[in-house]
């Protein structure tokens, strides 16, 4: 039996942070009892601001090659055995056919940092999906890129747009990515899209190799002064053929926590249930809506291009991740009270 922390629940919802060491407590001493009580607090606070309505992203990799070579990465530039492959319009269409027939009308259209995707490129894919789906959201998450092609995309239509910044924490940053890579760029990346008035989101993984509670609490921060309104925190899973291979995956539990966290410090947020949470933990993307996440990202795309979008691997984790079963999903957050949408 722990002892339940309550008075920080309590202080984080009021004032949506904590003094560090208190935060810092707060995340070394997590216990069940603290937990249940937060996931209480985070889901009445979902329930209060997102009338506890569910959104379901359909994910559609669309490329999975990357200039830049990442410790952590699958789709990393120097991975010889990467599969690569780039979606042609035709397929990105099939794709968003796909979820459309299921309901999905969020396309989350994602890929490695690959400069192919030129402003026009992606403006001409932005208005054919649009063409077709008028009703549709379309989120992107394509790496760095100007300033100017972010402004000309979100005019063509797109409201959001996922960077994550991986770690706030200079020197931890170093020993995850490579020394071309820059988080003064990626944070200036964040801050355009913001301007710009994308709803921005951004995030980290539980777990990585050489995160201590400091670094973690140091991505909380940025997190909250940046305000984003996107919070993707998933849990670390090694990829084959990376410098982490042989590492242990990231705390499944821990990710959910801080997304309950989330939830109090940023409550407008919408805060992704990704994937990965299935690899490191049983029915991890259901759990997370206990704790207060209210996006679902899914799986759909034929499987051969799943396979190849390695950027985690699916198979390596704790738990073999099947494509998804999205009528079984919907049924399942429908049984836990919630509504989709
Ligand atoms: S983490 Fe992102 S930027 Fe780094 S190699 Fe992978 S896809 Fe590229």
């Amino acid at each position: 039996m722990g002892k339940c922390m309550e008075g920080s629940v309590q202080k984080l919802m009021a004032v949506g942070n904590l003094e560090r060491e208190e935060f810092a407590e707060f995340l070394r001493f997590r216990n069940i009892e603290t937990t249940e009580y937060l996931y209480e607090k985070a889901c009445e606070i979902r329930r209060r601001v997102k009338k506890d309505r569910i959104q379901v992203w359909g994910r559609i990799p669309i490329s999975s090659f990357c200039k830049y070579d990442c410790k952590m990465c699958g789709i990393r530039r120097d991975n010889r055995f990467a599969k690569r492959y780039r979606m042609e319009m035709g397929l990105i269409m099939e794709c968003c056919r796909e979820f459309a027939g299921k309901g999905v009308r969020s396309f989350l259209l994602e890929s490695g940092d690959d400069a192919y995707y030129t402003q026009q490129r992606v403006e001409e894919i932005v208005k054919t999906i649009q063409e077709e789906y008028p009703d549709s959201r379309i989120i992107l998450s394509l790496g760095e890129k100007t300033a100017e092609a972010y402004k000309s995309w979100f005019d063509a239509g797109v409201s959001s747009y996922i960077l994550r910044h991986g770690s706030a924490n200079e020197i931890h940053f170093r020993r995850l990515f490579p020394s071309n890579m820059s988080l003064l760029l990626r944070k200036q990346c964040l801050w355009q899209l913001k301007e710009i008035g994308y709803k921005a989101g951004t995030g980290f993984l539980v777990g990585i190799p050489y995160q201590s509670i400091d670094n973690v609490l140091e991505d909380m921060q940025f997190m909250k002064s940046f305000e984003a309104s996107i919070v993707d925190v998933g849990a670390f899973v090694p990829a084959r053929h990376t410098e982490f291979e042989r590492e242990r995956s990231g705390n499944g539990d821990m990710a959910l926590y801080l997304m309950a966290v989330f939830r109090l410090m940023l409550p407008q947020a919408e805060i992704i249930a990704s994937p990965t949470l299935d690899c490191v933990l049983k029915e991890g993307r259901t759990k997370a809506f206990l704790a207060g996440a209210d996006v679902v990202v899914v799986d759909l795309a034929e499987a051969a291009v799943m396979e190849s979008y390695n950027v985690y691997e699916r198979k390596n984790g704790r738990f073999a991740l099947p494509l998804d079963n999205l009528e079984e999903m919907i049924t399942q957050i429908e049984s836990m009270g919630l509504s989709v949408w």
